[in-house]
């Protein structure tokens, strides 16, 4: 998953600045990352939202570099890397989230092709992807881990429908994906029928690391620093404020330890090479990573004090008064209640302590 809500401090400094492309809701059209317009996006309730997408290609694109056929690689990387081709996630149903073993989407082999019968939600962004890719269940028989398949589908596909879900910052996200009889080439199985399981845990691993976003919460503690330095608290800037130093502080003494440890983890995992294994240690970065995530949006409200009342000034007529509420304010709320999704995705904190306990601690 991701977030529409700070596209305004998205930097390209790790994409290639031709491949940066971006989903303008006003125009309806992907476009170069130049079309952003500063001070507006990223902000949800008023003027347009822009999105930049592009982790979730990067999540399946290492899963089809290691599990995929010559074919698939030559097919999808390219248009992945340049971005585009967008995609979304097709793993969590209901009933299925945690225990996502227990998905219940079938495909069953006609011939050269699965007929896809089921319900995905959840889905980021599904309605701007060009691709979903899929855990679908090929044997009913086996033990469930072992019956579960890796498809990639063309969300073009007829059969299958895209209806969005209401977020409670009033975001349109995320998605349920609902596939009737959706026909998808065997050629889109990627590595063998039923041993999807293992790539999945492979992504899900890859996808925890991200869930860091460590740059991310780099940028929004400048931002605080930034707007604590404006904002006046008992006759002073509130940065000068002992109590509120202390919790920044905390916080930053938290993010360099979690870039340690990330550092930490990608130098082993670069020693290791792509075993095509997950590396437990992701479910640490991702329960510091969104705890620091969430501190810092929680920090950001305190900030703006009454500020942060959702209130959009130029969506309310009745006054005639330039307001007084600071334009970077109303998005501070909505990015708030935003952010509670972080411990969820991705496989909920109390998932990510169950794996720690078992397979980092050996409990
Ligand atoms: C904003 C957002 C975006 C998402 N995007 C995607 C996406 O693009 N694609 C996708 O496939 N999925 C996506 N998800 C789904 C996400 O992965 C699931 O929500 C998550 O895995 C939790 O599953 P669940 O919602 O079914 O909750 P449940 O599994 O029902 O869990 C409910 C609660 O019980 C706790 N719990 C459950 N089992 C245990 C246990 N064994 N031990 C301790 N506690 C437990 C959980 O921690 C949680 O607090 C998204 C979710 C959100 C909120």
């Amino acid at each position: 998953m991701s977030s529409a809500t700070e596209t305004d401090n998205v930097t390209a400094s790790n994409v290639h600045p031709n491949s940066l492309r971006v989903y303008n809701t006003l125009t309806k059209q992907k476009e170069p990352f130049e079309t952003l317009i500063p001070g507006k996006v990223g902000i949800y309730l008023c003027g347009p939202t822009v999105y930049k997408e592009a982790h979730i290609g990067h999540m399946v694109g290492p899963v089809i570099y290691t599990f995929g056929s010559e074919e698939q690689k030559k097919r999808f990387l390219p248009r992945i890397a340049n971005l585009d081709d967008w995609w979304c996630q097709g793993f969590s149903e209901p009933g299925a989230g945690s225990d996502l073993a227990s998905l219940k989407t079938r495909a069953v082999r006609e011939g050269d092709h699965y007929v896809v019968n089921g319900q995905k939600t959840w889905t980021t962004l599904a309605q701007y992807a060009d691709w979903i890719f899929c855990l679908v269940r090929t044997d009913t028989e086996a033990k469930k881990q072992e019956g579960i398949s890796f498809l990639l589908i063309d969300i073009k596909t007829p059969g299958i429908e895209v209806r969005p879900i209401v977020t409670i910052d009033g975001g349109r996200e995320i998605n349920e994906v609902f596939l009737t009889d959706v026909k998808v080439p065997v050629e889109n199985l990627v590595g063998q029928e039923n041993k999807g399981w293992d790539y999945a845990k492979f992504l899900l691993g890859n996808e925890r690391t991200n869930i860091a976003r460590i740059g991310m919460s780099k940028q929004r503690i400048a931002r605080i620093r930034e707007l604590a330095g404006k904002e006046m608290s008992s006759g002073r800037p509130l940065i000068e404020d002992e109590r509120f130093r202390e919790k920044l502080a905390a916080i930053e003494i938290d993010l360099k330890a979690l870039e340690l440890t990330q550092l930490r983890v990608v130098a082993a995992d670069a020693k290791r090479g792509n075993t095509g294994r997950p590396d437990p240690a992701s479910s640490i970065l991702k329960i510091k990573g969104s705890e620091i995530q969430q501190a810092t949006t929680h920090l950001l409200m305190e900030v703006m004090g009454p500020y942060a009342v959702p209130y959009i000034p130029e969506h309310d007529d009745r006054w005639n008064e330039p307001s007084e509420v600071p334009d970077y304010a109303p998005s501070a709320a909505p990015n708030y209640f935003n952010f509670r999704k972080v411990s969820i995705y991705g496989g909920s904190n109390e998932i990510q302590k169950n794996i720690i306990a078992k397979a980092v601690l050996g409990l």
